[in-house]
């Protein structure tokens, strides 16, 4: 229906974000048809991981000179912002993930997908070696697959920070089956509780549900958490609902650390209202399988807390095999794997990385502002005129984004004008301008580990492998890249377009770009419309939409299955 397709366009325009495919009606795909179809031996790109910038790589890969391959011990993509909402049955597990598969099917060139964890990436010959799991209709099957050039994208594990127990007895919020199995321990931890044999204390034990961290993950975990309860299991478990006791953690002096201070207040204001004991300045030492020991930063008092279940959400660590790999490589003195600005991974020339599991090398920002200021200080005075001084300040701009967000985000508008004024007079002094830089410089070298900053990554490198082969027949590049000199593509930049964080009870903070603050309930619709858009696929779109609706009028279920 002409009217159908014309909202779906523009709502797939408004919304589709960092995971739509570059059009195949491109000015670039008719200049390989100008250029008639070449006899190229098609290159192996082996993809690791089907999560965010595996996924968003794959869907924005047109160029039919590859064969792709993917492997993941998952078949299906999972969309992790609402994963918080699949642990109390807002949302339905199956109604956040899309089945690799229906991408894989999709794509114009040879694309296959292997159920299977790459254990070993074998850098000098060139493969990766895999194993499927175990499942009851055989055992582990062990293969390699070859590669000509191989995408890291393999995300990162919960961190424990090596704290006894955690492992053991804590629950995790990552996947899809932790999301599950909260679920259920939450409702075991009510029917336990509901039992008559079952003495008051235990009761209470039973009942008090522990977040560990502060971060946007166990907030949001507790704020849903803390809903399910007061609107839905109260009703079921009225006699219950008095002895239920929520705790959140934090071991600095606040939640939401990388939020504006406006948001943090609020939800610290919101939680108490609510009744959800936060504990901030408490650092986690021990957990066994009925209580959980902190150490009280102020006081160094230890105290041990009895509980029913514990949330674990304090951060993430680098996978074993992507370590193993670093240490082949000869990266050993670092936490996470390094890669250039353009996502290859530093001492190779044909692997990348993306995503949680990798991080830009930012050492050079600083060195690289020092060469070009110094070109620019032909004279060597260590000064520089207004309008060289703002050709040096737009190169690097351009060159590195954050410097950009920097000067955005101490609210300068005209940056140049305000260094004048500092000044004085006419030019600027380069060691003033260099050290407000370097003040910030280990703020700007790590991006946030989020799905904005991995699905944008996996779009930048497919666009970049959708124009390999044309930069390689023009090597001195299309127009618009030569000006960057030194490499045949731009540099990754990434587009801040704000974060949210759900407070429950319909009320959510948003800080948007431009350090625009918006809390409310109004900020919650923005966060259904915002969510809803950038659902991968239609079907997982009307799941969620259709959750969403059945959860206002009916309520979440609490059937243990
Ligand atoms: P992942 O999405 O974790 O994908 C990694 C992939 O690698 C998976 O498919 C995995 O199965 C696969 N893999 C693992 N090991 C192997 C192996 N050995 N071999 C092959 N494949 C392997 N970010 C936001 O921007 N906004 C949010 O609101 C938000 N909310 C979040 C809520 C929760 C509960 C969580 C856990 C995260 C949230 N994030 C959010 C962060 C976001 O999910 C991550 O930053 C993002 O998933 C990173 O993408 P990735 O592709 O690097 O890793």
């Amino acid at each position: 229906h002409p009217h159908l397709s014309k909202l779906l366009v523009v709502f797939t325009l408004s919304g589709g974000g960092g995971l739509l495919a570059v059009s195949d009606n491109s000015p670039l795909s008719a200049a390989y048809a100008d250029a008639g179809q070449r006899d190229i031996t098609k290159k192996k790109v082996v993809v690791l991981g089907t999560g965010w910038a595996g996924t968003s790589f794959l869907k924005s890969l047109t160029h039919p000179s590859y064969e792709v391959q993917v492997v993941s011990p998952r078949n299906y993509f999972a969309f992790t912002p609402l994963l918080p909402s699949v642990t109390n049955g807002t949302v339905e597990a199956r109604s956040i993930v899309e089945p690799i598969r229906n991408i894989v099917r999709k794509k114009k060139f040879d694309a296959q997908f292997r159920e299977a964890e790459c254990y070993k990436i074998d850098t000098q010959n060139k493969k990766v070696h895999c194993r499927s799991q175990k499942t009851n209709l055989g055992g582990v099957e062990e293969f390699t697959v070859d590669y000509d050039y191989l995408v890291i994208a393999m995300g990162a594990r919960s961190n424990t920070f090596n704290t006894p127990g955690v492992l053991e007895h804590a629950h995790f919020l990552k996947e899809i089956e932790d999301a599950q199995r909260i679920r259920r321990t939450v409702i075991d931890c009510f029917e336990r509780a509901s039992l008559p044999s079952v003495s008051e204390d235990e009761r209470k034990r039973i009942l008090h549900f522990v977040v560990v961290g502060g971060g946007p993950t166990g907030v949001e975990f507790s704020a849903e958490l803390h809903d399910f309860v007061n609107e839905d299991l109260a009703k079921l478990y009225p006699t219950l609902k008095k002895h239920v006791k929520i705790t959140l953690l934090e071991a600095s002096d606040h939640i939401l650390n990388m939020f504006d201070k406006r948001i943090t207040a609020f939800a610290e204001q919101k939680f108490h209202r609510d009744g959800i004991n936060l504990k901030v300045g408490s650092m986690v030492t021990k957990v066994t399988a009925t209580e959980i020991s902190t150490k009280e930063i102020a006081t160094g008092e230890t105290v041990n807390t009895p509980y029913g279940m514990v949330v674990w959400s304090t951060g993430i660590g680098t996978r074993p095999v992507v370590m193993d790999f670093m240490k082949q490589i000869g990266q050993t003195n670092r936490r996470v794997l390094a890669t250039d600005e353009w996502l290859r991974v530093e001492g190779s020339d044909c692997i990348y990385a993306l995503g949680d599991c990798a991080t830009i090398n930012q050492r050079k920002v600083m060195e690289d502002i020092s060469v070009i200021f110094n070109k620019a200080d032909k004279n060597n005075t260590g000064r520089l005129k207004v309008d060289d001084f703002k050709e040096v300040i737009n190169d690097i701009c351009e060159r590195y984004p954050q410097v950009e967000i920097h000067l955005k985000k101490r609210q300068l508008k005209d940056f140049v004008h305000l260094m004048k004024h500092s000044h004085g007079d006419d030019e600027f002094n380069i060691e003033k301008f260099k050290s407000s830089l370097s003040e910030v410089d280990s703020q700007m070298k790590n991006l946030p580990a989020t799905a904005q900053v991995a699905a944008q990554q996996g779009t930048y490198l497919a666009d970049c492998f959708n124009r390999m082969e044309i930069c390689e027949k023009y090597p001195e590049g299309p127009l618009r890249f030569r000006g960057a000199g030194r490499h045949r593509f731009r540099p990754f930049r990434y587009k801040h377009f704000g974060q949210f964080a759900p407070l429950g009870g319909e009320q959510t903070a948003a800080q948007l770009p431009g350090d625009w603050i918006s809390i409310g309930q109004s900020t919650q619709w923005l966060w259904y419309s915002v969510y809803a858009s950038k659902l991968v696929s239609w079907r997982t779109r009307m799941l969620v939409i259709s959750d969403w609706g059945r959860r206002f009028i009916f309520g979440r279920d609490s059937s243990r299955i």
